[in-house]
């Protein structure tokens, strides 16, 4: 199929929430780079939305994912043990120090499990509440409940009224959080790296005192590390970087690379708080999605943390110095690791900029008002970020 027929087609039959998307079919991939169905290449710093953290054909990967196919047990259902479920759930655990894991099938999903045990856990005390504290410019998901639990009125419009009652507050307003934690509440979330909205991340002061709060009034701390989450920022978790363990963490988008994943973690005394028949999934923590969560849960090593650490810090810099050479245009450079964000000014858009770097060769993604997101795969290299470099340049000269 041509890329004239796809988009007819798709327009025809997909409903309408994507509009017209970018022009280009893609076909097939090695590391971080794509190829599109006339053999052209593009370096992809998007990877699928921060998920193909292991770049593409990855050969180990590949030949995880075929040793559960090849064993013919693709999915049983959770009436049953599984050994990559328990494996990876046991791993996951050790690895970030919580003690209790659940699988779903998306990063809503998890968030949304998230919210139910917490809801739970504040039942099971005798507090009836449904109300939870979030940040203005959050996302969390499209489902009812994590779409309330996002903070931007854009979302909701339509969708009123969602499912239980959330009171946002302004990242970074230490009294705002010191009025809205309260021990009414069922529990607090955030991301300690605001993603959709923009790689906005909060800061320390703000993070530690609701981490603070949330002990003192019993309720938990979710942190959502849908997209942060599984070494984007250097650390396997991005609340490493701040000096806080949540109660309760969510995990998808790289978790899986590709393959459909997410989960929810969490610590004594909130992991204990569902019971038999609390909740559940169909596919959630089927073996083929916990086969390729434990194969990127092994491959996110030491090793590779630092590597990211590395190529995300000389990334940051060459961006840095794009915003010195373009003060009009690049007004700010965000992010940690290989998880960046440069806003753009008024005067250049930044969908323009990501269709141009499309012509270009380089598939990079948008987020928040005007802001270019970078969240390639971790084999990324120096040279394919000086060859970005190059290109922004070209457009901003
Ligand atoms: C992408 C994202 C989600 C939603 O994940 P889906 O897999 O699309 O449901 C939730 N929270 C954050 C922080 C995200 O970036």
């Amino acid at each position: 199929m041509t890329y004239e027929e796809l988009k007819q087609i798709d327009e025809q039959y997909y409903m309408k929430t994507f509009g017209a998307r970018l022009p280009v079919v893609f076909t097939g991939g090695k590391g971080a780079v794509l190829m599109d169905s006339d053999h052209k290449e593009y370096i992809d710093f998007l990877a699928g939305i921060a998920v193909n953290c292991l770049g593409y054909a990855d050969v180990g990967f590949a030949s995880a994912l075929k040793g559960q196919i090849d064993s013919g047990v693709i999915h049983i259902c959770n009436y049953f043990y599984n050994e990559p479920q328990t494996r990876l759930a046991q791993l996951l655990c050790e690895r970030t120090g919580f003690e209790r894991v659940f699988f779903a099938n998306s990063g809503a999903e998890a968030n949304e499990c998230a919210l139910k045990l917490a809801k739970k856990y504040a039942a099971d005390k005798g507090n009836s509440s449904d109300r939870f504290v979030a940040l203005k410019k959050s996302f969390h998901g499209r489902t009812l409940l994590t779409l309330s639990a996002t903070g931007q009125e854009k979302f909701h419009e339509p969708f009123r009224p969602g499912a239980y009652r959330f009171t946002y507050i302004d990242a970074n307003d230490i009294e705002a959080a010191k009025a809205a934690v309260t021990a009414d509440k069922c529990g607090v979330i955030l991301e300690v790296i605001q993603g959709e909205s923009g790689v906005l991340p909060l800061q320390k002061e703000f993070v530690s005192l609701l981490r603070t709060l949330c002990t003192q009034q019993d309720i938990p701390l979710i942190i959502d590390e849908v997209q942060t989450g599984m070494g984007h920022t250097g650390k396997l978790l991005a609340q490493e970087h701040y000096g806080v363990h949540a109660d309760i963490t969510t995990l998808a988008k790289a978790l899986g690379n590709g393959m459909p994943i997410g989960a929810c973690l969490s610590s004594s005394p909130f992991a204990d708080a569902f019971g038999p028949g609390d909740h559940g999934s169909t596919f959630g923590g089927n073996p083929l999605a916990c086969a390729a969560g434990l194969y990127v849960t092994e491959r996110v090593d030491a090793d590779m943390l630092s590597r990211i650490e590395s190529t995300g810090g000389y990334f940051k810099e060459q961006l840095l110095a794009l915003k010195e050479r373009f003060p009009k245009i690049v007004t700010d450079v965000r992010g940690m690791g290989l998880l960046l964000g440069a806003e753009l000014s008024e005067k250049k858009d930044a969908h323009a900029v990501q269709h141009a770097l499309i012509a270009k060769g380089f598939v990079i993604g948008t987020a928040g008002s005007n802001t270019l997101r970078f969240a390639p795969p971790y084999c990324i290299s120096r040279g394919q970020i000086d060859l970005l470099i190059g290109a922004l340049s070209e457009l901003f000269s």
